[in-house]
């Protein structure tokens, strides 16, 4: 099946190209006809299924713009999925006149009642302050063609219940709904046949919710050793990015801290931090700049990072879906990922119990020894010397040729070594095109960056092998409707990363989001723009 087979408009089709959606996934391929159609749906999404392109692109489709009035509410349970669903549908309906926004919790009313005054056609938002938005009359929901529930299941467990129901007496009598859930206990059940008008279930062929891809590894051990032995499978496995699962906020913390100070570049998502540090955390992690994040179940839900090659599941939970939701992190479109759970004697059961509940199979393997973290080391150290190619085309300055042709066979023979170990615990290459003395690093950030900096050069040799031009393309949330120019948006991320003036190319301005490629080595000044502010809007920026 193809994109070209629903009968698109010719905007949303140019974006897929840009989005490299080639061809629909199975659930979008179930999805998208139907609810073009105005059938009510049920979609039973699995995690990574696309499902939020299998709305998406029909809510697109179907908003009239000429109509200037909200035609589609889609409600979520977490700010961040609020955001991620708003990019995505942001991203289909750029260069049309549909109208996305979104409003969440913990971020500026007022500037959200500025969004809405401007016209929107689809509003993605948390129960909560969508209410609030309906109460004090800053939107009107009364004429919606259509309502979509993401992750409907998770909105009860969260007790949004009343806050929809609210919300719901405000809708048209008549409209379209969409739901979609990765579980259906009865209360999910009770909405269905409460709320929907003969939908048409959804799912895809292969049954067990637990993504194929996932390799599913368990290590006993014991609560006391758990922190050590979480670090040495860091240490071995080498993850390029990786969730760390806790059951409490308090372990959240406690893992992070152990993690950072053993020199593992960690960052955590807890509700302890306020929306803006979290949003920072997480685009710290998207961008690859720290490669441990750790969290509880309800931080992770809005999560979708492609490139999480590893689920460490430090506590077993209670509940027997968790397991699912947590390795689905792992094992994005059809990447392959590895979830390892740490289990010890208070987790035996109910680890056994989420395995048999789903028919996964997990491996048992041993604590990583001492000579299998120092292989490890080393390959990955062999790998950046054989990728180090590239220096024959590297600008080294005339003064060091003159220098290294004068060396005798012998001094070159002691010097290598000394050099060797300086470029694998430094890296080369870094600030090499910025300007010195560039935006304030945090104490944290730097201290982080100075104990960690033996893995830097591997982890930046191998993300930059990925990448063939050295270019990165990075997502800010700001566009016309900020009223920005891109020479706005170039001197203002120059200014709030101090940048150089060639750094910043190919901008491409949107409504709501504007994309730009920034040299790679650059990315992490950029990411220091976050949090500062252009005009009253805050700069966040994440990757496209
Ligand atoms: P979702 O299940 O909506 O969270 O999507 C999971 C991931 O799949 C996201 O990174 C999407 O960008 C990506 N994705 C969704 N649809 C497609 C598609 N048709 N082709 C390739 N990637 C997709």
């Amino acid at each position: 099946m193809a994109f070209s087979s629903f009968g698109l408009k010719e905007f949303i089709t140019a974006n897929l190209k840009v989005m490299g959606y080639e061809q629909p996934t199975e659930i979008q391929g179930k999805a998208i006809p139907e609810i073009i159609n105005k059938r009510d749906a049920v979609i039973e999404s699995k995690t990574g299924s696309g499902k939020t392109a299998a709305f998406g692109i029909p809510v697109v489709q179907s908003v009239s713009p000429d109509v200037p009035a909200v035609q589609y509410l889609i409600l979520v349970p977490a700010r961040e999925l609020a955001l991620q669903v708003y990019r995505e549908l942001s991203r289909l309906a750029e260069g049309s006149s549909v109208n996305v926004t979104a409003v969440y919790g913990g971020s500026s009313f007022s500037k959200q009642v500025d969004a809405l005054k401007k016209g929107a056609h689809v509003v993605v938002g948390t129960p909560g302050r969508v209410l609030d938005h309906l109460k004090r009359r800053t939107m009107s929901v009364s004429v919606v063609r259509g309502l979509v529930l993401d992750e409907a299941d998770k909105m009860l467990s969260m007790g949004f219940l009343p806050e929809m129901r609210l919300i719901f007496q405000h809708l048209p009598k008549r409209h379209q709904t969409i739901m979609s859930s990765a579980t259906f206990p009865p209360a999910i059940e009770h909405l269905i046949h409460s709320l929907m008008h003969e939908p048409v279930r959804l799912s895809q062929e292969d049954s067990s919710r637990a993504p194929a891809e996932i390799e599913h590894l368990y290590c006993m051990t014991t609560m006391q050793e758990k922190d050590q032995v979480l670090l040495r499978f860091i240490e071995k496995e080498e993850p390029e990015l990786s969730i760390v699962f806790c059951n409490t906020k308090v372990d959240v913390r406690a893992v992070a801290q152990f993690l950072s100070g053993a020199g593992i570049k960690a960052v955590y998502l807890s509700s302890d931090l306020s929306q803006a540090h979290r949003e920072r955390n997480l685009s710290r992690f998207r961008l690859g700049l720290v490669q441990v994040l750790v969290c509880t179940d309800l931080a992770a839900r809005g999560i979708d990072v492609p490139n999480v090659s590893h689920v460490f599941i430090y506590a077993t939970s209670e509940d027997l879906e968790t397991y699912v939701h947590r390795s689905g992190r792992t094992g994005r479109a059809g990447k392959s990922g590895r979830a390892i759970s740490l289990v010890s004697g208070t987790d035996i059961a109910n680890f056994n119990l989420a395995l048999k509940a789903h028919s996964i199979k997990a491996t048992e393997v041993p604590i990583p020894t001492d000579e299998e973290i120092i292989e490890a080391r080393v390959a990955s150290e062999h790998r950046v010397l054989e990728d180090i190619g590239y220096a024959k085309d590297a600008d080294v300055h005339d003064d060091y040729l003159r220098l290294a042709e004068r060396l005798t066979a012998d001094q070159a023979h002691t010097l290598l070594p000394f050099l060797l170990e300086k470029f694998l615990r430094q890296g080369i290459g870094e600030p090499l095109d910025i300007t010195s003395g560039g935006g304030a690093v945090t104490e944290a950030e730097q201290s982080a960056a100075e104990s960690s900096s033996f893995r830097e050069p591997r982890e930046k040799k191998r993300r930059d092998r990925d990448r063939p031009s050295r270019t990165k393309t990075l997502c800010v949330a700001l566009g016309r409707r900020d009223g920005l120019s891109p020479n706005d948006l170039r001197s203002t991320i120059k200014k709030a990363a101090r940048l150089r003036k060639d750094d910043l190319m190919d901008i491409q301005m949107g409504e709501y989001e504007s994309t730009f490629q920034i040299n790679a080595n650059a990315v992490k000044y950029v990411m220091k723009a976050n949090g500062k502010f252009y005009r009253q809007t805050e700069i966040l920026i994440s990757e496209a």
